[in-house]
């Protein structure tokens, strides 16, 4: 960790050629006792994940594929604020890096030009109302030159998208610094979401689209603000009437 000014996140570093998911091994790592900070690094994983195991294409070199563990005391209903603060932190560390203006799609993607640059996926091990750990994946699609059938309509990468490349270890150390400080605020601000709704409303695409909400039902609606606590507040088309909608719910099609 050559550089890295952060100090927690990132001092351990398990760092693997070829793995299956990076969350999948920080999981045991954690169950192991690992330290709060720690962090998984793949060159590729062949068995990266999405959400409700849906799979995160993760190719070997040309991208970052990292899993960080958090250990806050907090109720496990408050853990998915760390995923729209993983998603602020990854945007700021892409933009001044790179000088592009990805824009984050609520509740755990980053978009630029309105394909998917990065996904966010959070995992934690929770009991009654203690949580034990969290794990925060992020994938970064960053010097990618092809995305195999299928994802290429979807998908995009910071070279794509600019015909450049970057450097993964900038990017990388940026992303730690980053969220440690946000984290570090989160914290101390006993877990409220609140003192960074203005800067993550600022960064995200979602409001004011039009989105599709698959959840429990799927209905269409407009997306039309985030609540304190990290909720979309969206207006459905088929009633008319106003709905809070969870992140850990659902998936948002648009937006
Ligand atoms: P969503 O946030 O849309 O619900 P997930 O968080 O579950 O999606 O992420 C998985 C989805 O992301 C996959 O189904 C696929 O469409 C897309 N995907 C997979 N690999 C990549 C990648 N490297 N870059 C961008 N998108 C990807």
């Amino acid at each position: 960790a050559q550089g890295l000014s952060t100090k927690k996140l990132g001092r351990t570093i398990c760092f693997y050629k070829e793995t299956t998911t990076t969350n999948g091994c920080l999981r045991e790592i954690a169950l192991d006792g690992g330290d709060e900070g720690t962090i998984a690094v793949a060159e590729r994983m062949t068995a990266g994940r999405g959400r409700r195991g849906r799979h995160w294409e993760a190719p070997a070199g040309s991208g970052i594929w990292m899993s960080i563990l958090l250990r806050p005391n907090i109720f496990p209903s408050e853990a998915s604020v760390l995923t729209l603060l993983a998603g602020l932190a990854v945007c700021q560390a892409l933009e001044a890096e790179t000088g592009l203006s990805p824009k984050i799609k609520w509740p755990n993607d980053i978009l630029l030009n309105e394909k998917k640059l990065v996904g966010i996926l959070t995992e934690m091990d929770c009991e009654m109302q203690q949580t034990h750990f969290v794990i925060v994946g992020i994938g970064i699609n960053v010097n990618t030159t092809e995305f195999p059938e299928g994802l290429g309509d979807i998908a995009t990468s910071l070279y794509l998208e600019s015909g450049r490349t970057f450097s993964r270890k900038n990017i990388l150390q940026r992303v730690l610094v980053n969220f440690e400080s946000l984290y570090e605020e989160f914290i101390a601000s006993h877990s409220s979401f609140a003192p960074f709704l203005f800067r993550y409303k600022e960064k995200c695409s979602t409001i004011n689209q039009e989105v599709k909400v698959l959840g429990k039902e799927t209905f269409f609606a407009q997306a039309v603000d985030i609540t304190p606590e990290g909720e979309l507040v969206v207006i459905r088309k088929d009633n008319g009437k106003q709905e809070v909608v969870f992140s850990g719910e659902v998936s948002i099609r648009g937006g």
